[in-house]
């Protein structure tokens, strides 16, 4: 058969060449606009907002727009602009021919802010998680650590809507964090527990009707203990160094214990240092600052021995010194 057009062997009574010239097989329209939130900088694909990266919004909503005859079988598909102005080339086959096509389109892109960033712009809150210290003040490290915890937090939920930080307050007894998301504020709640030991007192407040349900409000109380790593701590009858959240070593039978609501008696930086000068069946004689008699611990002293020390009442008590390394970092 040959193509009624051109003439030329074909297997169809109008070969590929002369279809691609008389219907348009491709069409592109010359402007392709984007939706952008001017915030996040995510882009809004097939109506929500999504973290993507400019060229991948860019192909979906090609793939989106482009229309190509049912017969054209692309087998390449290029652009190549500098943002704004781009040109496309479409190669494949049509009918058994080659067809190439190439044209121009240019890329808008609008603003509009997403529902995350018009909340959070908005002050929306679900959750205050307030964090405070038991009879001190919070530490530097403990609050830069919560902060770390929560922008990891978000992060990881960075497509959730409601996964910002609305807003942090410095109080005289600790700091507030606002947060817009229940759920994420309970996940650094528990993680700053399971890692400082911190004591949480969760508590709701119903804060009026959101799409005709109650809208409660969430407030996470965090509460580090007291006592830090290398304090000593009497609990249940045994004073015990404080090594590392939650547990201790025994000053006098040399035990690991875990630990709970230890009083703190002595701070680290409060301990004393002396030597053992003397030991005998039931005690052992300190010489540092003070020289003093404490009772003898169950594990082996000899004379020599450095030891930290504290005072509980009129009471000394010591352990060696190197019972400090074994505080982790
Ligand atoms: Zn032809
Ligand atoms: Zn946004």
């Amino acid at each position: 058969m040959k193509c009624a057009s051109c003439g030329k062997e074909s297997e169809w009574t109008v070969c590929g060449r002369c279809l691609a010239k008389r219907e348009s097989l491709v069409y592109l329209p010359p402007v392709i606009t984007l939706i952008r939130c001017p915030k996040c900088k995510f882009f809004k694909v097939r109506g929500k907002f999504v973290n993507l990266e400019f060229n991948k919004a860019l192909w979906d909503e090609i793939e989106r727009r482009v229309r190509i005859h049912e017969e054209f079988i692309i087998k390449n598909f290029e652009i190549i602009g500098d943002g704004h102005f781009y040109t496309y080339i479409i190669s494949g086959e049509v009918r058994n021919d080659n067809i190439e096509f190439n044209g121009n389109f240019e890329v808008r892109i609008n603003k509009e802010l997403c529902i995350k960033c018009s909340r959070e712009s908005g002050g929306y809150y679900e959750a205050i998680i307030q964090l405070r210290a038991d009879n001190r003040k919070l530490r530097k490290h403990e609050v830069d650590s919560t902060i770390k915890i929560i922008h990891e937090m978000l992060e990881k939920e960075i497509e959730n809507q409601k996964a910002f930080l609305t807003k942090v307050e410095e109080r005289k007894e600790g700091f507030d964090f606002y947060l817009g998301d229940s759920k994420i504020a309970k996940k650094v709640a528990r993680k700053i527990s399971n890692l400082y030991g911190a004591k949480i007192v969760e508590s709701k407040k119903l804060a009026g009707k959101r799409d005709g349900v109650d809208f409660y409000r969430v407030t996470y109380l965090v509460r580090f203990p007291e006592f830090e790593k290398g304090d000593v701590v009497f609990e249940r009858g045994r004073y015990i160094l404080v090594t590392n959240v939650k547990k201790g070593i025994d000053i006098l039978s040399g035990e690991k214990v875990n630990l709970n609501e230890g009083e703190v008696i002595a701070k680290f930086e409060e301990l004393g240092e002396g030597v053992i000068v003397n030991v005998d069946d039931t005690a052992i004689e300190v010489y540092g600052e003070y020289a003093f008699i404490a009772k003898k611990p169950e594990y082996e002293v000899k004379i020599g021995d450095e030891v930290l020390f504290f005072r509980d009442g009129e009471k000394f008590f010591a352990f060696p010194k190197w019972f400090s390394d074994l505080i982790s970092a």
